[in-house]
């Protein structure tokens, strides 16, 4: 029996198609953004966790540049201005009083 030609090899039947799963392991930010932007481009996800529950502890006390780019694609910015507090400056918020560090 001769053997597969290269692009027999680099082209496999319709049925043969691998699924485009994704396992992601950690549901940290990264792990969901990751989902999101995966399922946004029609690709199943699943995400395991080893926590029994998600950290509620504040880790996002400023979104840099490179953050809110991802965040723009993810097409989130707009519910997250809803819920958090926007200032151009260098300031702490404490009850939503601006006290600023400028
Ligand atoms: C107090 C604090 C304040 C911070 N403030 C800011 C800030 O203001 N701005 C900013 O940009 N960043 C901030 N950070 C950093 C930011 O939180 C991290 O960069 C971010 O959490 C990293 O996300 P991650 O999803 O890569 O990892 P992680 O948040 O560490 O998430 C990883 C997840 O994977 C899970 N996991 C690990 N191993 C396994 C396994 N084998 N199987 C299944 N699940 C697993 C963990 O339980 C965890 O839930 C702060 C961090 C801390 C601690």
């Amino acid at each position: 029996m001769a053997s597969p030609s290269s692009e027999e090899i680099r082209t496999a039947p319709e049925e043969q198609e691998p699924q485009q799963n994704v396992l992601i392991v950690g549901a940290g930010p990264a792990g969901p953004a990751t989902a999101l932007r995966l399922a946004q481009a029609g690709i199943m996800v699943d995400i395991i966790e080893t926590e029994q529950q998600l950290s509620e502890e504040p880790r996002a006390v400023t979104y840099y540049a490179s953050a809110l780019t991802a965040l723009d694609k993810m097409g989130i910015i707009p519910d997250m201005k809803e819920a958090v507090f926007v200032s151009a400056r260098f300031c702490f918020d404490s009850a939503g009083q601006d006290g600023d560090y400028t």
